[in-house]
């Protein structure tokens, strides 16, 4: 029987349950084992922010499979989209042909995007790739080298992507060499930029500074209020395109349509992929449209605005705007302060930040940073029916689908709670 519908999780039988038990073993000979599962489950299905495994253990996510499913797993207004657009076209590359699913895609999202120039959009599938995308841009059109990021960024896997990443050595270990002119500031510090202006990276031969307004995999850091605003002024200042990495962070995340309309910036070209289409391969880059000034045959991609992902990305916009992106200030209040008064009783609980449905909670044990409890914690709360995933050193990072409801944040604190005093009362 399909209980999805049920905003509360039950566990059936000791995790992982046989079924789930034989397919592990199968995935154990044939996956690459450079994926990172923290915990042994796998799925079946999932609807709203409910997932059930094969031996129908049901679980409360608050993960949306890494800040994707943002309008809810399976919404049945983008499932009906997708079915509708699959029935009609599946694919024919927008890089060399024309539909209108891309287009429509291509003008609402340069509407959306913040500042008064109009923009243009180039479509892709991942995150790295859009980042990818953005880097290759901003070299053409300014014609100079090189590119700044940020210490703790993750902006993908591909080389330039994994080139402007500096979040965890073992993303690097084993592939240098990486792209050259590619250097890293320390995040929400403007004097670390103008200190590297100053010395090793000359802003005239500067073509972009990439950065992720929260960052994400780094730790869910939200900056300090002038950063923003303050790197938007030095790209001005010295002719450098801002992009902002929005991969995470974007589509009603954070109760904005884009996080930097938090901080009233405009940057030059905007990174999207993730919860564009609430799970569907999609990304996007939306720049302006004096930068995006690439001629015919020097960028494409032979998938690239999928028309069933581009229906799928207008549905999810439509839920999205405004509906879930003002869900998720209100459930964002709720968890925080939920997190704050657990916080009170439980010192291992360092700090609780964030925007939103983009929320970290950080664990340090005599105020250092402790991964290992950390882990133990997002494992132990598995076993309770809630997901959770790790970001940066030792924090737990909740970025649950935004439809989330005021009783499903109550639940999700009620098994954290039970959890952390588990986890005080030894090991798990
Ligand atoms: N940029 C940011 C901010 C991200 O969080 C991620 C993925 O976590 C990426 C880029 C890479 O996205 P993908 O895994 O789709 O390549």
């Amino acid at each position: 029987m399909n209980t999805l519908h049920r905003a509360e999780p039950h566990i059936v039988g000791p995790l992982p349950g046989p079924l789930a038990s034989a397919w592990l073993a199968r995935d154990d000979r044939v996956m690459s084992p450079s994926y990172t599962r923290m915990y042994p489950l796998v799925i079946r299905r999932a609807r709203g922010a409910m997932v059930e495994d094969l031996d129908g253990n049901r679980f409360l996510d608050f993960t949306a499979g890494i800040a994707v499913t943002n309008a809810g797993h399976c919404h049945p207004k983008v499932v009906a989209a997708i079915r509708k657009q699959a029935g009609q076209l599946v694919h024919m590359s927008g890089t060399d042909f024309y539909y209108r699913p891309q287009i429509r895609l291509a003008e609402r999202l340069a509407d959306l995007a913040p500042g008064d120039t109009p923009k243009r959009v180039f479509f892709t599938n991942s995150g790295a790739e859009s980042n990818e995308a953005a880097l290759k841009l901003a070299r053409h059109h300014t014609g100079r080298p090189r590119a700044l990021a940020f210490h703790n960024a993750f902006h993908g896997r591909t080389y330039g992507a994994l080139s402007l990443s500096a979040s965890k050595p073992i993303q690097r270990r084993g592939f240098a060499p990486l792209l050259p002119e590619i250097q890293h500031a320390r995040y929400g510090d403007l004097d670390s930029v103008r200190a590297l202006f100053k010395t090793t990276c000359p802003p005239d031969e500067l073509a972009a500074i990439f950065v992720e307004p929260i960052q994400g995999e780094g730790g869910y850091i939200v900056p300090p209020p002038e950063f923003l605003p303050g790197l938007r002024a030095l790209c001005d200042e010295h002719d450098v395109l801002m992009v902002a990495d929005e991969v995470q962070a974007g589509v009603g995340r954070t109760g904005k349509f884009f996080a930097c309309e938090h901080w009233g910036v405009a940057p030059d070209i905007l990174c999207l992929a993730k919860g564009l289409a609430n799970g569907l391969p999609l990304g996007a880059i939306v720049a302006r449209a004096d930068v995006m000034d690439w001629p015919p045959g020097s960028h494409a991609s032979t998938f690239g605005g999928n028309p069933v992902a581009c229906a799928a990305a207008l549905a999810t916009i439509d839920l999205i705007e405004p509906r879930y992106r003002r869900n998720a200030v209100r459930r964002g209040e709720q968890l925080r302060e939920g997190l704050r008064t657990l916080a009170e009783s439980h010192p291992i609980i360092k700090d609780v930040r964030g925007l939103g449905l983009m929320v970290g909670m950080e664990i340090a044990r005599d105020g250092d940073p402790d991964p290992h409890l950390r882990d133990r914690i997002i494992d132990m709360a598995f076993y309770r029916g809630l997901l959770l995933l790790p970001c940066g050193p030792s924090t737990v990072r909740f970025c649950p689908p935004l439809c989330l409801t005021p009783n499903q944040v109550q639940i999700g604190l009620e098994i954290l709670g039970e959890t952390l005093a588990a986890t005080s009362d030894g090991p798990g």
